[in-house]
């Protein structure tokens, strides 16, 4: 019955195995959400406003406050200038900004460079509006860009790049240099650039988060996408947002207002209270984070797993071939029966071969459901 602007998609694996975890009572590794809530100021403030009468329409953009507050966290954080009326645009999600920009601005057959592995939305919507997706693939065990596979993969019917930094599933941080190849291409080439920053806060030790925006002569050329999801614990809440130059961010509005024409009335004061007034609080969840992401990583080292330390988001990525499995989903789907535990095969994140033996493990858990994880994964049989 499908249409074939969805054909040959699957359904989302994050959903599939999140039901999987609560079928056979596992510890779910798998799809990155926390078990603890943001900060309950916020809480109370969408509280507030559930109760005080802001239960109807936003306006298409996003409510003034949270449009300002989103325009002061990018000058604080970047130095970058926005208008909040017109560069700015509220979303639900930055799921859904990602699908308001690709609907909002690819044309039947153009390209759209993507790395690989890509999150599952990016290959669906790409199709969805039409376009060719070109991967370029980080790979194990270090993930790092190849600039000459990115300039390899640009062609005359090349007209965007959708960049993900830090980028799940490999947990690579892309540095200055990379950043600067991405924009050395896109202005060569004349590409528009989508980037969808979601972990921007949760990066670790010395790694540091830049938007490709603040690169000379990429404001003008970058669509930015991000959300509230993983910076303040709310990923039920699908708040996100784009900014950019106003042509950019037009073309999102112009697809979102016949997607889901305006986003979640009440939660948007709440996000711009914690924009505001809990600027501290990503940093503090990527300090804690890091500890968790120590625990997990040495944990999977510890049962046999190659692990890769990532530099940022939730995610830590293991090879599993060595354990004698002939790829990570065969390996995934045996995971709940032997150990009891969830988590996430990324050759579906590839069009190349690359992925076949990767499995991703999130550790945006409490301490002691990743030791809980741990255990059961030690007294299980891993191999094949
Ligand atoms: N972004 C989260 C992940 O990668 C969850 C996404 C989802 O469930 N669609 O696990």
């Amino acid at each position: 019955m499908l249409a074939r602007r969805l054909q040959g998609i699957p359904p989302t694996i994050f959903s599939e195995m999140s039901a999987l975890a609560v079928r056979t009572e596992s510890v779910n590794l798998g799809q990155g959400f926390p078990d603890v809530d943001g900060p309950p100021g916020v809480i109370a403030r969408a509280v507030e406003a559930l109760e005080n009468g802001q239960n109807q329409y936003a306006p298409g953009t996003g409510v003034p406050a949270l449009r300002e507050a989103i325009a002061r966290h990018q000058g604080r954080h970047y130095g970058l200038d926005l208008d909040p009326d017109r560069q700015v645009c509220v979303t639900t999600g930055c799921t859904e900004g990602v699908a308001a920009a690709l609907l909002g601005l690819v044309d039947e057959g153009d390209e759209v460079v993507v790395l690989e592995p890509y999150y599952d939305s990016y290959v669906a919507m790409i199709q969805m509006a039409g376009g060719v997706r070109r991967p370029v693939t980080l790979r194990w065990p270090d993930f790092r860009l190849d600039v000459d596979e990115l300039r390899a993969a640009v062609g005359p019917r090349t007209r965007f790049i959708l960049l993900n930094s830090p980028h799940n599933p490999t947990g690579t941080v892309l540095t200055r240099d990379e950043l600067q190849a991405v924009a050395d291409v896109a202005i060569e080439h004349d590409l528009v650039v989508i980037t969808d920053e979601v972990y921007e806060h949760l990066v670790f030790d010395d790694h540091e988060h830049l938007p490709l925006a603040t690169l000379p002569g990429m404001f003008e050329r970058t669509l930015t996408l991000s959300s509230a999801g993983k910076s303040y614990s709310f990923t039920g809440w699908k708040v996100g947002w784009a900014s950019g130059p106003a042509e950019l961010v037009d073309a999102v509005l112009a697809a979102k207002q016949w997607l889901t024409f305006t986003s979640g009335a009440p939660l948007q004061p709440a996000v711009a209270h914690a924009l505001d007034d809990e600027p501290d609080f990503p940093r503090e969840l990527a300090t804690d984070l890091q500890k968790r992401r120590d625990l997990l990583c040495s944990g999977l080292g510890e049962v046999g797993l190659d692990v890769r330390v990532p530099e940022g988001t939730y995610f830590a990525l293991t090879d599993v071939s060595d354990l004698g499995w002939e790829d990570g989903l065969s390996f995934c789907l045996a995971l709940p029966e032997r150990a009891g535990v969830v988590a996430i095969p990324t050759q579906g994140f590839h069009d190349s071969e690359a992925g076949r033996h990767l499995v991703r493990w999130a550790f945006c858990k409490n301490p002691s459901v990743i030791e809980d994880g741990l255990r059961r994964l030690g007294d299980a049989r891993l191999q094949a």
